[in-house]
């Protein structure tokens, strides 16, 4: 990619988040990742250039030092910071307008800064051989996965209902969405192989910005402004169907919608389970504080003996960042006004207590030798609250598994094509299915955010507690 010959037409929308517009480029395998801020701002960059380039390279320094070695390296690219030309910026922002969904207009694409963040495109993976299918990739944004136990919560639901429930429930109370995802965190998280088949199963019906499924890098099942249900659901089964064909089905094609849809779950489980060869980690939060009492699972379907996450797998990664989060924002927030009371009367030691970064191994250790009785001090604060915000970036996080069919021609243990094809049409097995894992969107949460994320809980808490649990 020569960053002085940009040329708007290789690259397209892709997608975006609440922070930043992703385009993709039409041959490479390469996205853009561009800021965005508030429409009124438009005018009026919020920010310099140089603050642009800062606020970028210090996602690439959080991502590559601080969450690559809590998740694990072999998940996540970092990526680099690349110097756009405006002009380019300018046309490319023009050129992906009216591809935007209506509901995240209310942000414009930074064009001033020519700042952007470079990444492999994780939904086009780079292939060995071509294969006649495709790469299907599904992004899962999993959310919160445990409930909170820290003696500083003041309101008791908050230890049985999770925050994505709850907080699904202020969302259809306030007209964010339509409907309700019937989706628990707590269910994925679990390891339990049928609460996961159940919450996945759930993410499908219900995808709001929680599931997404691309393929060839080409998004094509997301949550729609409008939305014909059974005809999405149709639609998607017609570009799974030849993923999952095998044995007696490849001939006569007659596997129900039903079967289909059940094999790509579970294919989606163990790809989430996968990891290697780690040991499997019994629940460590108890039984019964991992169940959440609005998922509709029933427990009483549970087989025994299949609790717990592989160590090594993306999701046990995940939520041990997650859990970072150890006093919850109620018990946090006294902790954050330490800090920012040490701040207002010492401002220059907003540099040595990296508030700001520089995200390096210093942030990393700062976090990790935190003691675990509060002495008091500023330092104790300010560890917590570092742990805090990772603990937030873990929880807003997205896992994108790509699922790519082995090629046809690709011999096998046998060494003879043929043989294999065979073998799996007597044996009903299924063609191979290679898959990878990785974690997206690690960018580091702001210090000042946290009064804003503790009034978020009180109103969701309040709204939850108001109602009743009942949706309207
Ligand atoms: P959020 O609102 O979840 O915080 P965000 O504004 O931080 O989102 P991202 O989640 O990083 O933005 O990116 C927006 C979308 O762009 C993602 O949901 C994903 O579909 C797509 N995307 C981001 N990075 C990549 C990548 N490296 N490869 C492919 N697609 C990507
Ligand atoms: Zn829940
Ligand atoms: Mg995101
Ligand atoms: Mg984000």
């Amino acid at each position: 990619m020569e960053l002085d010959k940009m040329d708007e037409n290789d690259w397209k929308y892709h997608g975006e988040g609440n922070k930043s517009l992703v385009v993709s480029h039409v041959q490479f395998s390469r996205v853009l990742r561009l800021l965005k801020y508030p429409a009124e701002d438009s005018e009026n960059p919020p920010q310099t250039v140089e603050q642009a380039f800062r606020q970028i390279q210090n996602i690439v320094d959080f991502s590559s030092n601080v969450m690559s070695s809590l998740l694990g390296d072999k998940f996540i690219h970092s990526g680099e910071v690349v110097k756009l030309p405006l002009e380019f910026v300018r046309q490319l922002s023009i050129k992906v307008q009216h591809q935007r969904p209506a509901w995240r207009c209310d942000k414009v694409m930074d064009i001033y800064s020519g700042c952007a963040l470079c990444l492999p495109n994780l939904t086009s993976p780079v292939l060995h051989q071509p294969t006649h299918t495709p790469p299907l990739c599904i992004e899962i944004k999993p959310k919160c996965g445990f409930l909170p136990s820290s003696k500083h919560v003041s309101k008791d639901i908050k230890t049985k209902v999770c925050r994505f429930c709850m907080h699904q429930h202020y969302k259809v109370a306030n007209g964010k969405w339509k409907r309700p995802s019937l989706y628990c965190p707590l269910d994925l998280f679990s390891g339990n192989r049928q609460r996961m088949h159940f919450a996945i199963r759930h993410l499908i019906e219900e995808p709001q910005n929680n599931f997404k499924i691309f393929k060839g890098g080409q998004c094509i099942y997301s949550s729609k402004e409008v939305s014909d249900d059974s005809m999405d659901l149709n639609c998607l089964l017609h570009h799974l169907r030849p993923y999952f064909l095998y044995g007696n089905n490849r001939i006569n094609s007659h596997m129900t919608s039903k079967a289909v849809l059940n094999d790509f779950i579970t294919v989606l489980v163990n790809a989430l389970l996968s990891g290697g060869d780690g040991e499997v980690v019994t629940d460590s939060r108890g039984e019964g504080r991992s169940f959440c009492e609005a998922s509709l699972f029933n427990k009483e379907r549970i087989r025994p003996g299949s609790q717990g996450l592989p160590s090594d797998s993306v999701l046990f990664r995940i939520l041990q960042t997650q859990m970072l989060d150890t006093l919850d924002v109620e018990g946090l927030y006294p902790l954050y006004r330490r800090v920012e009371q040490h701040l207002q009367d010492f401002p220059k030691e907003r540099t040595r207590l990296q508030m700001e970064g520089p995200y390096n191994e210093a942030f990393l250790e700062k976090l990790q030798k935190c003691p675990t009785e509060d002495d008091g001090s500023v330092e104790y604060a300010v560890a917590k609250v570092h742990q805090y915000r990772v603990a937030m970036t873990a929880k807003d996080c997205s896992i994108m598994v790509a699922l790519v069919p082995g090629s046809e021609e690709e011999e096998d243990d046998e060494g003879i094509p043929t043989q294999r094809r065979l073998r799996d049409f007597l044996s009903s097995r299924p063609p191979a299915l290679s898959y990878s894992v990785s974690i997206l969107d690690l960018d580091p949460k702001p210090f000042d955010s946290i009064p804003s994320q503790l009034r978020l809980d009180q109103k969701i808490v309040s709204c939850y507690l108001r109602t009743g649990g009942a949706l309207p």
